[in-house]
């Protein structure tokens, strides 16, 4: 049965979509069958992964709609090895759609459970917002994986996103919880950073994932190719440093 964790902050510019598309690849790369679900209507994840939002016949919006199963709108990804269920602009008016409809909140876990057996993996791509949208993932999310950038005001804003989790947790899905805090865009020769890393360590002790993710500018490049940077330059810091994610990730769920 797949593990399915949403890539979640509530911060814009974070690293959630390069963590999500190069995680996916990653996973693929070491063997694992990987859905990568894209909750964002700037469908970033989903043009990152090498499929165009504006030419996709179905997409995430009417799997929450209940128009279409995962199965139908999910593509597959041949330069990236792992499935995709795209977003586009049209998902922005699911938000208003589905304000009036039942079980609003669990449509997009109820979707998932019938693909469960086909993945090992699930990682969800969440907007940066607390909307419905990010609602649906973290009903459907076994964890959450948090990349942040080693700030000043990175503990702070922490702090929203853990009282969510914990509200998420306690009304609507008990089998959620924070699967690790990820150092992404790290830049060793900054003190700073080094500072709020330990900061990090000393709070939040093994949620805080060993692999750190550095500053890499073939990271940066890669979605103008349409591709992670996994697939884009294999062979790029950052793009070991995701595999190493992948593969610690692996290692993770054996424990859950
Ligand atoms: P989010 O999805 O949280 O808004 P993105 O993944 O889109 O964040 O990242 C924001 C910007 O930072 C993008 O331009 C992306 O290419 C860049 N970026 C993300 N991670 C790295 C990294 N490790 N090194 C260099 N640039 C990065
Ligand atoms: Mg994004």
């Amino acid at each position: 049965m797949a593990k399915i964790f949403c890539v979640a902050n509530q911060k814009g510019g974070v690293g959630k979509t390069t963590t999500t598309v190069n995680l996916a690849a990653g996973l693929a790369k070491v063997g694992q069958r990987v859905l990568m679900v894209d909750l964002d209507p700037q469908g970033n994840a989903t043009m990152g992964s090498g499929v165009d939002k504006r030419a996709m016949a179905l997409s995430v919006y009417d799997v929450l709609l209940e128009s279409a199963s995962v199965a139908e709108a999910a593509v597959f990804s041949e330069k990236c090895g792992y499935h995709v269920l795209g977003a586009n602009r049209e998902l922005a008016g699911a938000e208003v759609e589905l304000v009036e409809v039942e079980r609003r909140e669990r449509r997009l876990k109820q979707a998932l459970a019938a693909v469960a057996d086909q993945y090992d993996f699930v990682l969800i791509d969440c907007p940066p917002s607390l909307s419905m949208l990010t609602l649906n993932g973290l009903c459907s999310a076994h964890g959450v994986i948090v990349p942040m950038q080693c700030e000043y005001f990175a503990l702070e804003g922490l702090t929203d996103l853990v009282n969510t989790i914990k509200q998420v947790h306690a009304n609507l899905n008990k089998d959620l919880q924070i699967i690790g805090l990820l150092r992404v865009m790290f830049d060793p020769r900054i003190t700073l950073q080094q500072q709020v890393s330990d900061q990090l360590k000393a709070h939040f002790g093994d949620k805080v994932f060993d692999t750190v993710i550095p500053r890499n500018v073939r990271l940066a490049e890669a979605p103008s190719y349409g591709l992670p940077g996994v697939v884009f330059d294999p062979a790029a810091r950052g793009s070991q440093a995701f595999v190493a994610f992948a593969e610690e990730m692996v290692q993770r769920i054996k424990k859950m």
